[in-house]
């Protein structure tokens, strides 16, 4: 076996239908007092339910969360907490939502507590990020890390079937990472492939019938998994070309993973043989695209809103952040963007 290093990061998780109701009063309790909740206007209804044991604690909310969190975001969210004194922040919501929740805890070194409501993964990893200037800059910091996470499965049975699908590719792409990785661990890869195993498994039926849940109990179970490894290993190739297609062309996050995923897989080939085995098929690439078309996810960059016109200067982006060459980036994004796949 080759040497390792495997550091645990210290997030505590509870799992299960209807904690966000049970849970979530004495998690809040052993963390702060006056809390801030940050969600979406969408699930405000849904949070403020949620929230109402907590009476006078609930000292301020901020809703006006965007996805790949503007500075401007940033900083609204930063003046909500500073003006509300809170010691606490709940996020209740995706990836954007908790996005928004790092970038004020790394600033004011207060504890989060997340209850997601997608398949990010983003509430196990100290990443945050912001986005000023059409680019996305990424950081490390424990103070990002959510203390406590709640997954409660019967929140996401609301997921409409394209957010289901193309945010449950976002997962699985965590863990094709996690099993090539140079910084990945014997530890991290059993997190990898078990987090395959359950997506797949869930993703399909959760998207055929998303009141489901059991089928919603394995996805969220795999998207958990998948942020676990995320944590641990750095980005992944196809990552690091969504991050540069999500902050140059505002595209959707889960979506864009969901189109490059394959893509990037298909540059790989020995090196994702145990996620070939996981999906039970002789080259992953394949799989993944198959689980893409089969849940309805999104399979061209021309469907989530890239504009031919672009691919040149986001080769050019890619070529210079040392992702690819530029030929080869070019290529990337003109299969990518029709959608033309080759078995
Ligand atoms: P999102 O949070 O923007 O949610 C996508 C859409 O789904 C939104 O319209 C939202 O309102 C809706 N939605 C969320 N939960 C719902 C529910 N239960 N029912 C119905 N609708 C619901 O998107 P996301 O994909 O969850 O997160 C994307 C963001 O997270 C990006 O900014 C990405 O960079 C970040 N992210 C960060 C990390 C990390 O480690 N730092 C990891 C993954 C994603």
């Amino acid at each position: 076996m080759r040497p390792f290093r495997y550091q645990s990061l210290p997030s505590r998780v509870v799992f299960g239908n209807g904690s966000s109701r049970h849970d979530l009063m004495s998690e809040v309790d052993s963390l702060g007092s006056r809390v801030l909740l940050i969600t979406t206007k969408r699930a405000e209804a849904l949070a403020d339910e949620l929230v109402a044991p907590l009476g006078e604690r609930l000292v301020g909310r901020f809703t006006d969360v965007r996805e790949h969190v503007p500075q401007e975001g940033a900083d609204a969210a930063r003046t909500a907490a500073d003006r509300a004194r809170a010691d606490c922040r709940l996020s209740i919501g995706g990836g954007s939502v908790v996005g928004t929740a790092k970038s004020v805890a790394v600033q004011a070194r207060i504890p989060i507590v997340a209850v997601p409501t997608t398949y990010a993964g983003s509430e196990l990893t100290p990443t945050w990020g912001v986005t000023e200037g059409g680019r996305k800059r990424t950081a490390r910091s424990l103070d990002a890390l959510p203390r406590t996470v709640l997954y409660d499965p019967s929140l996401t049975v609301s997921l409409p079937a394209g957010v289901t699908a193309a945010s449950g590719m976002n997962a699985l792409a965590h863990c094709v990472g996690a099993l090539y990785l140079p910084d990945t661990d014997p530890i991290t890869g059993l997190v990898a492939e078990e987090g395959i195993r359950a997506l797949a498994a869930g993703l399909p039926r959760s998207v055929s019938s998303p009141d489901d849940l059991s089928a919603r109990a394995d996805a969220l179970y795999g998207a958990y998994l998948a942020g676990a490894a995320l944590a641990v290993v750095g980005p992944a190739t196809h990552h690091r070309i969504c991050h540069v297609l999500g902050g140059a062309y505002g595209l959707p996050h889960a979506q864009t993973h969901s189109v490059v995923l394959p893509y990037a897989a298909a540059l790989l080939d020995v090196e994702l043989s145990r996620v070939a085995a996981v999906l039970s098929v002789p080259r992953a690439a394949d799989g993944l695209r198959d689980l893409a078309v089969r849940t309805g996810a999104p399979i061209s960059l021309a469907e989530i809103g890239m504009l031919s016109s672009d691919l040149d200067e986001a080769a050019g982006l890619i070529a210079a952040q040392g992702i690819l060459d530029a030929p080869a980036a070019r290529e990337f994004l003109a299969a990518a963007h029709k959608g033309r796949w080759e078995q």
